[in-house]
């Protein structure tokens, strides 16, 4: 495809549709949205714009239409999949100004946002009501509910309560042409055709930028306990797992942290943590109304994690233990690019008892490319991540890291898995697709794209082989 330069004529325009000073275009700032959290991939944007409102994103879009400037949406920028990356130049549209929450509407427990906002932001406001958006993914300082919808982000909760598109049930859209499409609303239920909204949600910005979302929201639970549950290896871990799952009780999370890593962040932090030299941690998340329910759950959770050979069950009721047990999950992004020379940042998902055999193959592989895994992640649904890193001296080159990424992928599927559970395909995962994907569902996946954006000028160079 071939897209136009933006010109003193196009920056003219962008200027009179969002305001001179919503329009960047100095290299320093320009160099801030070259990139997304994904180690590795960066390009220049030749202009950045931030939007106020969903008018303005259409009118954005129309002029990008008719002069094919390519469009690159941006919530928070933490992609781990290189989707907020503008390959081909032209505009990068910041939905960072469009935080406002339109309504919270307690009858219905619906909210009503625009999409820049903050997920943790959008979480503090809800609790003030006593309501609760249940995804949060573990950047949710600094993702956008835009971006979680582009993603369809989830998160340690995602095992109770799902991920985001379980609570969205309406969005206003921005169409490639600057055409706006209002879809859903307060409903629960809807069957009113084909279900473009959910087509959008997972989209990756590919199809539409979502401006304004109508969010499905639960009670907030009054208790929340965490327990820190650390064993001597994976496969007590998965059993622990397994049998829990078995019971009556539903845990909010159940996330895992291998030995490697916590040794590693415990460097990072410069102190002991605790039960470090063990090779499996869990951290079991339970939550609910009733003080003594809560307890008799986390009883028998510490009953059941004895019988699997659990080292210790170290209980987390204030918030302020809670977050204690959580530090070391919440930092393992920081410590792997503080310590290490990340490579690439996994983010395979299995059948859940394949964990163990996963992990290990994983690492193998790695060892035979002078690389090392460090796995952690979302052991009650199976998404595992993978972040393979080399010593800060070493080099390993891109056909090494294409061949070894290649391996870990057919490993993943042999096991019955797949190459991405919440991160995307963005561009770090193009050229693997079709060992995922056949190429009838490809095909079938372009024309939808081609429907929607027959300028491939939304997030172009996303997702597809030779896009
Ligand atoms: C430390 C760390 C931990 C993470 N943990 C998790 C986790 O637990 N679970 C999880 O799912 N992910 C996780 N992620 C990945 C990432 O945070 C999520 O994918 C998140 O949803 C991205 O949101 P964002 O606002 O930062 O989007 P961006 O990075 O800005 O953009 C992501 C993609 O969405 C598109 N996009 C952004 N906004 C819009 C919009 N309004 N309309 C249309 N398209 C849009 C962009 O073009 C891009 O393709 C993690 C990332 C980091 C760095």
């Amino acid at each position: 495809m071939q897209y136009a330069k933006v010109n003193e004529k196009i920056i003219k325009r962008l200027k009179q549709i969002v305001g001179p000073t919503n329009v960047l275009t100095d290299p320093e700032a320009l160099e801030n949205y070259s990139h997304d959290e994904t180690p590795l991939y960066s390009a220049m944007p030749e202009v950045v714009i931030k939007c106020t409102s969903t008018e303005q994103v259409a009118e954005v879009m129309q002029a990008a239409h008719e002069y094919r400037i390519p469009v690159t949406p941006r919530g928070g920028g933490t992609c781990l999949s290189a989707g907020a990356v503008p390959v081909h130049g032209g505009i990068v549209l910041s939905l960072e100004k469009m935080t406002k929450i339109q309504e919270i509407d307690k009858d219905n427990m619906m909210a009503i946002v625009e999409t820049g906002i903050v997920t943790e932001q959008l979480g503090k406001e809800l609790a003030k009501h006593g309501l609760f958006f249940p995804p949060d993914p573990v950047s949710l300082d600094s993702c956008t509910i835009g971006g979680n919808i582009a993603e369809c982000a989830g998160g340690p909760r995602a095992m109770k309560y799902g991920v985001t598109r379980n609570y969205i049930t309406g969005i206003v859209a921005v169409l490639p042409d600057g055409t706006i499409a209002k879809i859903g609303g307060k409903l629960l239920k809807n069957v009113t055709g084909y279900d473009l909204m959910n087509l959008i949600i997972g989209s990756e910005g590919t199809l539409a930028i979502v401006t304004e979302a109508t969010i499905r929201l639960l009670p907030r639970p009054k208790i929340v306990v965490d327990l820190l549950i650390p064993f001597v290896c994976v496969e007590d871990a998965m059993n622990f797992t397994v049998e829990l799952l078995h019971t009556d009780i539903t845990p909010a999370a159940i996330e895992f942290m291998e030995g490697d890593v916590v040794r590693m962040v415990s460097k990072y932090l410069g102190r002991e943590l605790p039960y470090q030299n063990a090779n499996a941690h869990t951290i079991v998340e339970i939550d609910g109304n009733d003080k003594n329910r809560v307890r008799t759950m986390y009883d028998r959770i510490g009953d059941i994690a004895m019988k699997f050979g659990a080292l210790d069950v170290l209980v987390g009721e204030s918030v302020r233990d809670r977050e204690k047990i959580w530090e070391p999950r919440k930092k393992i992004g920081d410590t792997l690019k503080d310590l290490t020379k990340n490579v690439t940042r996994e983010d395979l998902v299995v059948p859940k008892k394949q964990i163990p055999r996963l992990i290990s193959q994983l690492k193998n592989c790695a060892k035979n490319y002078g690389a090392t895994v460090y796995a952690f992640g979302h052991l009650g649904d199976g998404n595992i991540h993978a972040d393979v890193s080399i010593e800060k001296s070493k080099q390993v080159s891109p056909s090494e890291i294409d061949k070894m990424r290649r391996e870990m992928y057919e490993i993943t599927i042999s096991l019955g898995g797949t190459i991405t559970a919440e991160h995307g395909i963005g561009l770090s995962k193009i050229p693997y697709l079709r060992i995922a994907v056949d190429d009838k569902q490809i095909e079938l996946m372009k024309k939808i794209k081609a429907v929607f954006d027959p300028y491939e000028i939304l997030n172009p160079g996303k997702i597809f082989p030779d896009s």
